[in-house]
């Protein structure tokens, strides 16, 4: 006998039990999307490697460690998708998506491949949707998109568990000279600074800010603030961004320190979290992110997005009290006497389903009595058995029997069987 093989680790499965509430995620999305004008993108999981380092940046956690990277047959590098800002830019560009003075509102849910440490709130498999929109170099854009974002969290239910932060990180001029500001202030504090800071130093200074570490916090708390050195344009997007916000009932923590981590935003950035998750408190994080395009061969043309983790978001909604995702269960369990009966059945069962395009009917498959059927019919949480049994099929009739509660059982005549079942499961 040979071991059972297992899936990859921090790779899961969504087993048929859970795809109820995944299926309910992603239809709130596509509904928030389509009120926005969005447009759904599907992009290969596998790109080249070149997009993410040069798309994503080198000195970032994601190409510096955490991508599934490897040579195809012919020894190309690919790589698996670790996000997909950088894909969708791709294919935007590729596509001629960016018509020049045009605007393009595009949306995208999938999974998402990072090296990690599998812990909760982290896998290495995990399903992110986003949002990205090309063309707009207003702050307007910037708060279409987060206010979209509130609208899912509203429809979801978990408005009350998620805050925003938001920060501007103003132009790439701007930040290069903080950059340079940054760098001086942390080379008089060398001895402060822990491991991951020190490599970051020269690679990345701002995100030294970002950093958990509790022993890095005072340091960070008095390192000259990004705020002070951002021109009259950039403190202006920034003033209106978070007026339009207001405007729209959206009144965020301004956090100085959040950079976020990938190297090609400019201007907004925002992060949306939560307290019901523990360490792993992200729930969608996004920004502008004008440089990518240019950075990835097109021309210049203003970017934003953001992205959310359907897994982090599926966990918020597990710890609330209120049961929003619908009932999958069938409506009906057909119960049959015998082969004959089942045969009959069976074509039934089809007319029945061209009658009642929303009609969920479960045919009982493996031989029994009746008694076992009526369990089966039970376990599958069905609401109403439909029986053919032998006096029903020798007088064209059914028998529709409440499994759900004691409203009992009836007789209904076969040509008055979809008037009934139509009436009975409410069904159009
Ligand atoms: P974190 O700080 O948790 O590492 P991040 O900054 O790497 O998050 P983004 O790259 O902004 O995350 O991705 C957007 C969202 O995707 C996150 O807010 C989070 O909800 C989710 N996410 C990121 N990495 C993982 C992962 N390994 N497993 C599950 N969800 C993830
Ligand atoms: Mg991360």
């Amino acid at each position: 006998m040979s071991d059972k093989i297992q899936s990859v680790r921090g790779m899961h499965d969504i087993l048929p039990a859970d795809s109820a509430r995944w299926q309910y995620l992603e239809s709130v999305v596509r509904e928030a999307m389509d009120s926005y004008g969005y447009a759904e993108i599907r992009t290969p999981l596998i790109e080249k490697t070149g997009l993410f380092s040069r798309g994503i940046g080198e000195a970032t956690d994601i190409v510096e460690k955490e991508m599934y990277t490897f040579p195809d047959r012919k020894g190309e590098s690919l790589t698996l998708r670790p996000e997909n800002t950088a894909g969708c830019v791709r294919a935007a560009l590729q596509h001629g998506l960016m018509a020049p003075a045009g605007v393009s509102r595009i949306w995208y849910a999938g999974p998402m491949f990072r090296y990690e440490r599998p812990q909760q709130g982290r896998t290495r498999q995990f399903h992110q949707v986003g949002a990205e929109v090309y063309g707009v170099n207003g702050p307007s854009i910037e708060a279409e998109l987060i206010a979209l974002s509130a609208r899912l969290w509203k429809r979801l239910g978990i408005d009350a568990n998620v805050v925003l932060e938001i920060n501007t990180l103003g132009t790439s001029e701007e930040r290069a000279a903080y950059r340079d500001q940054l760098v001086a202030y942390f080379n008089d504090h060398l001895q402060t600074l822990d491991d991951d800071s020190q490599r970051r130093l020269h690679s990345n200074p701002l995100r030294i800010l970002d950093s958990k570490n509790p022993a890095m916090q005072e340091l960070n708390d008095h390192a000259p603030k990004l705020s002070e050195s951002l021109g009259q344009e950039s403190r202006e997007h920034f003033a209106r961004l978070q007026e339009i916000l207001a405007g729209c009932g959206i009144v965020p923590n301004v956090n100085p320190r959040l950079v976020r981590g990938l190297d090609y935003y400019s201007h907004s950035v925002w992060e949306w979290s939560t307290d019901l998750l523990g360490a792993q408190s992200a729930v969608c994080g996004g920004g502008r992110y004008d440089g990518l395009v240019v950075e990835l061969g097109g021309k210049p043309c203003p970017a934003v997005g953001w992205a959310l983790g359907m897994e982090r978001l599926l966990a918020v909604l597990d710890q609330l009290p209120q049961q929003l995702v619908p009932d999958s269960h069938p409506h009906l369990y057909f119960v049959v006497a015998d082969d004959v009966a089942a045969a009959v059945a069976q074509k039934e069962a089809e007319w029945l389903r061209d009658a009642l395009p929303g009609l969920k009917l479960v045919q009982n498959a493996m031989p029994g009595s009746i008694k076992a059927q009526f369990k089966r019919a039970d376990k599958s949480g069905a609401r109403f058995a439909l029986v053919l049994g032998e006096d029903e099929y020798r007088s064209r009739a059914f028998t529709v029997k409440s499994l759900r509660d004691d409203s009992g059982q009836q007789t209904v005549q076969r040509d008055e069987l979809v008037a009934y079942l139509k009436k009975t499961l409410l069904l159009d």
